[in-house]
């Protein structure tokens, strides 16, 4: 027997009982967006490797680790973007986006894949949310996007699920100076390190900050700390930016082993985790990244931008139980027909409702069946009526009206005047319901 296809591990179908919580989240996200004024970026999902090479870069685990990496038929390597600030960058100086000082604010949404071992909350192909910001080098718009993400926990209800851990990575020589300070108080207890942290000390030190390794930690504790190194600028546009988040009442909690052990992040960085999901505990990763521009060969460019992970999002408003109800969006209308005139009969009267009442969600019978078989689906699809077509309505030029979640009486209405009686059977329907009798 030949064996079953299957999807690839760590990719999900996202099945229809659970697109319509993706397009609450979605749509809540590019809502509050658009009120603070950015604008959508959609981007590819393939690029050139050397892009994430250059904007990720070497020595990172994404690079070195998770890519997915494959030769086309033009023998250029492509990848499958890990993370969507590399592209988005591209774009922008492409399009010649952020020449003469331009400000862009702008956010995509999408896939991303890395070759991880997947498991709750961390798969290969995964989503986010991602926000950039160009041209703007003052803690102000670090602040703003702070503050919009806040709120949208918020609008979720998951405020209080959420902490927000802040650190600044200061200036890129402030970060060299440190990183030698680390790795010599480091290397001095180099066998009491793990693995990992053993080979970063040479390639990537600061990440060592971020060892998941218990006894690692215990060796950080007494480390010397980014905090005492920081420039004097950096110093102040952190201060800057926890007055703003002080101002609207956003707590946080500095954190000075949160990092991004590259040289163009510098200065804010910044995470909401929860405690809800287990180990997968970050939802939302951010921060500045001056000097990435010119990493592309672009002209010094501030950026500063975060994504979120779309799947643990949707996780934590399940763990939580704030998916709202009555987000799947049942019919409102189902037509029955009897009959192959009364079919041909219903097809057209189902386009005429349509054209008079757009957005009416209306489905007709397909595959003719019983009464009883074509009352069930009509059931089962939620609609408030079932319309009825047979011989004696084609005959008449009526339909039967049978409201289908409560008891009023089955009517006929005359089919010129279908279009108008329906709008006013909805408008009762509705005041039943607001005056608490269900529909
Ligand atoms: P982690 O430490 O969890 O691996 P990361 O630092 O690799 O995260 P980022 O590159 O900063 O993650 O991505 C931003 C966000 O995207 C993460 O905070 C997380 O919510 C989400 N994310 C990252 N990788 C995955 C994945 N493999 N599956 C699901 N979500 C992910
Ligand atoms: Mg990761």
């Amino acid at each position: 027997m030949s064996k079953s296809l299957q999807a690839i591990r760590g990719m999900n179908d996202i099945l229809p009982g659970q697109t319509p919580v993706w397009r609450y989240l979605e749509s809540t996200f590019a809502e509050l967006l658009d009120a603070y004024g950015y604008s959508e970026i959609r981007l590819p999902i393939l690029e050139l490797t050397e892009l994430f090479a250059r904007g990720i870069g070497e020595g990172t685990d994404v690079v070195d680790k998770e890519m997915y990496t494959f030769l086309d038929r033009n023998e250029e390597s492509l990848t499958l973007r890990p993370e969507g600030t590399a592209g988005c960058v591209r774009a922008v100086l492409e399009h010649g986006m952020t020449g003469g000082g331009q400000v862009q604010k702008l956010w995509y949404t999408g896939p991303m894949f890395r070759y991880e071992k997947p498991q709750k909350g961390r798969y290969r192909q995964f989503h986010q949310i991602g926000v950039e910001v160009f041209n703007q080098p003052g803690p102000d718009v670090d602040a703003e996007l702070i503050i919009l993400t806040a709120r949208l926990w918020k609008q979720l209800g998951m405020a209080d699920a959420v902490t927000l851990q802040l650190n600044s990575l200061g200036s890129s020589e402030a970060r060299a100076t440190y990183r030698d300070a680390l790795v010599a108080y480091l290397q001095q207890r180099f066998d009491q390190l793990d693995e990992d942290s053993q080979r970063r000390l040479t390639t990537n030190p600061l990440r060592i900050l971020d060892s998941k390794n218990a006894q690692t930690q215990a060796l950080l504790a007494d480390a010397p700390t980014l905090h005492d190194y920081l420039d004097e600028e950096s110093r102040a546009h952190f201060e800057g930016l926890k007055a703003r988040l002080d101002a609207v009442g956003i707590a946080y909690e500095i954190n000075p082993k949160l990092v991004r052990g590259l040289d163009y992040y510098g200065r804010t960085v910044f995470e909401w985790v929860t405690d809800r999901l287990g180990a997968q505990g970050t939802v939302c990763a951010g921060g500045r990244y001056d000097g990435l521009i010119t990493q592309f060969g672009g002209k010094p460019t501030p950026g500063v931008g975060f994504a979120m992970g779309v799947e643990r999002l949707v996780l934590l408003l399940e763990t939580l139980a704030l998916v709202p109800e009555h987000l799947a969006r049942p019919a409102h209308v189902y037509v029955c027909a009897f009959g192959e005139a009364a079919e041909l009969a219903a097809v057209a009267l189902a386009e005429r409702l349509r054209d008079a009442l757009p957005g009416l969600r209306l489905l007709v019978n397909a595959g003719g069946g019983s009464f009883k078989s074509q009352f069930k689906k009509a059931d089962k699809s939620g609609a408030r009526f079932a319309l009825i077509l047979g011989e004696d309505e084609l005959a008449g030029r009526v339909v039967g009206c049978k409201p289908l979640r409560d008891d009023s009486e089955q009517e006929n209405i005359a089919w010129d005047a279908l279009p108008e009686r329906l709008a006013v059977c909805f408008e009762q329907a509705e005041t039943k319901r607001t005056k608490g009798v269900s529909v």
